[in-house]
Order: structure tokens, then sequence, then C-alpha cells
């Protein structure tokens, strides 16, 4: 039995769900996963008019932006992984643990002013919820039409028999909560449902997921406490192979101490479980933190995830199964070896999906791009142009570091960068309509 009520503790600021894993407190009861429909946005969260026109960009940043979206079709360019944050103060039924508002938890505490700087929120905000939204909204709006955000959900913590665990959730996001905001606006957002298989409800939300036009099932197994070989994870994973929904699983580590907390439960040699039962599987940053147990080798050792997680990629049996999503890869926490292997790797991009882990790009001392210079994958020119435009809207710097990123070639402008296949990421997840029965089944 876990007794560790700060599971997420040693991740700081490793990954969103991570960073955020340290957000805020506990207010209002889980109604979210278990109404018995996704409820409409509340009145509080709706849209806001439209705002007035910003500033011009600078020539360098505007012909930059030409640059990174040329060859690539909008439309097809989905954000494969953003977080919705809230603490329940207009009606979205987020809720944050309370250790995060209290500054006799100074690290929580201070975590949480992070996330809140870097996702544009005033503390001071009539409601926190409506302006996180709404700062993400007025982000979004500076991409061209088309192109769309998938916003996560996160379930709650559950124990192994599957009881909810406030004192293991550091944050919770309602399915119904992000489902309301995409179907709002469904040319911007898409969502992304969090439902952990313990519980014993999971067949029925998984079905309420449908039939709301989730577009995946996120886990994060080290916080949530699920083991992806565990029998009822394999049965709610032969459910989404049936609805050809795809798994969103966080796996690595930062600072991981096998054998402490649940981090074990985030090696990337557990996705065969959920791929052996024909699910798609999409590994968030590619596993690209930390250390897990080669569990092949015949005596256990620790090798770094994200080589794990190559493994994984090279096995044939996986190739039209298991995808990986960059989104916080280029932070300056990952290795230039990783960097360098997915720049290098060309035939993994075909199965690499563009995501930004927002509101992480909007942390700057997550990045640096000095390192990236050093590491002979950027061009030092475009450093003032990236750097103003990091700080205008840090989804498009974001957006715009990964586009410029090159590796190899006589000069770098020359070498080769990701594959435009990465930023097509609407083909690994959109879910044809005929797929989805009235009653959300597939
Ligand atoms: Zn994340």
């Amino acid at each position: 039995m876990r007794t560790n009520p700060h599971p997420n503790r040693r991740h700081v600021l490793g990954c969103c769900a991570a960073a955020a894993a340290g957000l805020f407190s506990s207010l209002l009861a889980d109604d979210s996963a278990a109404a018995p429909t996704l409820r409409a946005m509340p009145p509080t969260l709706a849209p806001p008019p439209p705002p007035t026109p910003k500033p011009a960009l600078p020539a360098a940043v505007d012909d930059l932006l030409a640059r990174c979206f040329d060859g690539l079709d909008p439309a097809a360019l989905w954000d494969a992984h953003a977080h919705l944050l809230g603490v329940g103060d207009a009606g979205s039924g987020c809720r944050i643990h309370e250790h995060l508002t209290q500054w006799w938890h100074p690290v929580e505490y201070v975590r949480r002013r992070v996330i809140l700087g870097a996702s544009g929120v005033d503390e001071a905000a009539p409601s926190i919820d409506r302006a996180y939204l709404d700062r993400l909204r007025a982000l979004v709006r500076d991409f061209p039409a088309g192109a769309r955000w998938l916003l996560y959900a996160f379930d709650d913590a559950h124990d192994d028999r599957g009881r909810i665990r406030p004192d293991w959730s550091t944050f919770h996001v309602p399915d119904a909560y992000a489902a309301s905001i995409a179907g709002a606006e469904p040319d911007r957002f898409a969502w992304v449902a969090s439902i952990h298989p313990y519980r014993e409800d999971a067949a029925e939300c998984l079905q309420r997921a449908l039939a709301g036009g989730a577009l995946a099932i996120k886990w994060l197994p080290s916080a949530m406490n699920i083991d992806l070989r565990d029998p009822r994870s394999l049965a709610f994973c032969e459910r989404l192979a049936a609805a050809d929904l795809p798994l969103i699983v966080h796996c690595g580590e930062e600072h991981a101490v096998p054998g402490a907390g649940r981090d074990e439960l985030g090696n990337p040699l557990h996705l065969r479980a959920p791929l052996e039962r024909g699910v798609r599987v999409i590994a968030a940053h590619c596993a690209s933190l930390g250390q897990a147990r080669d569990l092949d080798a015949p005596r256990l050792r620790e090798r770094p995830a994200f080589e794990l997680f190559a493994r994984l990629m090279d096995e044939p049996a996986w190739r039209g199964r298991l995808l990986g999503d960059v989104s916080a890869m280029f932070q300056r926490n990952r290795s230039a070896s990783v960097w360098r292997a997915v720049l290098e790797r060309s035939d993994w991009h075909g199965r690499l999906l563009h995501g930004s882990d927002y509101p992480l790009p909007g942390i700057g001392p997550l990045y640096s791009l000095t390192a990236l210079v050093r590491a002979q994958l950027l061009d030092p020119a475009l450093l003032p142009p990236l750097n103003a435009l990091r700080a205008r809207n840090p989804l498009l710097f974001d957006f715009a570091l990964k586009r410029c990123l090159r590796v190899g070639g006589a000069g770098r402008a020359a070498g080769s960068g990701l594959s435009p296949a990465v930023f097509d990421t609407r083909a690994h997840l959109a879910r044809p309509v005929s797929k989805v029965s009235p009653d959300g089944t597939a």
C-alpha cells in the first residue's frame, strides 16, 4: 500500500503533468466522470468577445513564422499535448491539492506560483479558471485558422482497491470540463479524457468519453497509480483497441528513485502490455526523462527511459502502433543526445507528434537556446527572433523552435530537422465519423 502523500514531489518541472502535480488544493467534490452526461460549459467560462488587435510583430519574427508555417497544413497541426488547469472557482469542477496554496508547504506553494505565471494568470484575477482559459484562447488566436489543441482532463489517483485518493491527487480536471471547452470551440479545441482503469465505473466513463468525442485517453501511471499490466488496465485497453482510441501514457521520469512512490510504473517497457492488446499508444515526451529498469536484461539494471522507448520503437511488432509526442523534448532538462536522436531518427518521424505541454513553454528557465546552439542544433542567428517570439507567445515559440532545429549537413540551415509529418498530428488523432455511433460505441 502506498503511503507517500506527495507522489509527485520529485518531478518538479520535468513534465507538465509532473509540474502541475505540484499545483493546487482540493476544493470541490468529484462529479465529473461519474456524471450521467458530459455537461455544458459553465456560463462563467464561455468565450469572451473578440479582443482588440495586438501590435504588429517585428519583421524578423514575421519572417521566421512565415518560414515555420511554410509547407505545413495548419488544419493538420493539432497540438497533441496541452493541459487544462483550474481551481474550481468558476464552475469548472477542477481542483488542486491544498498544499499548493499553503505557504508552509513552500515547494508546492512556489510551484503553483510558477505555473500560474507560465499560464499568464494573475493570482488576483476574479477567477483563476477563467483567466487560464482566456490566456490560452488569446495565444491560440495567433495561429492560422485550422490549428487545434487537444486539452487534457486528469483523473484522480486511485489506490489498488479502486478508491479515489484525494490525498494523492495533486490536481484534478474533470472529463466534463475538457469536453465542454472543446464542444464550445471545436474549431480550436478537442479534448482528451482521463479515466482511471481501477474505477468501478471505468467502462461507463469510457462510453461517455467516446460519445462526447474524446480523441484519446491520458494516463500518468506514476502519479495516478496505474499499473499497465494490471488486469483492470488490460480490460480497459481491450475496450480502447475495439474503439480505436489511442492511449497517451506518460513514461520515464525526472530524478527517479526506483522503488520509491510509484515511479516504477512509468517504465516504458510496460507499454508492451497495452500494445499487445492492440492499443495505439502515444508515449508522452518519448519517455525522454529519467531512468527505468531494463526488464529485458538478465540482471536488473537501470537504463535511460528514452533508450527503452527507442527499443520499443524499433521492435517491428509495434511499428503501426507505438507513437511518441515531442512535447517538452527540447527543454534544457533533456540531454543533447536525446535531442540529436529525435532529430536524426527520420524513420521515426511519421510516428512522432507535435505537442507543446502547455503551459510549460511559458516557464523561461526550462529552455536554453544557447545550449541548443552549443549542441549545433540551432542557428545562433535565430536567437533574437525566437526570443522575441517567446516573450510574445510561448505557444508560437515552442512550435517555431521545433521547426528551426537542424542536425547534420554542411551548414545548419542545410541540415535536416523534424519532418513535416511530425506536425501532421491530425493524421493520428482524427476519429472517423463512421466509427462513432450515437451511444458512443465504436
Ligand atoms: Zn504534460
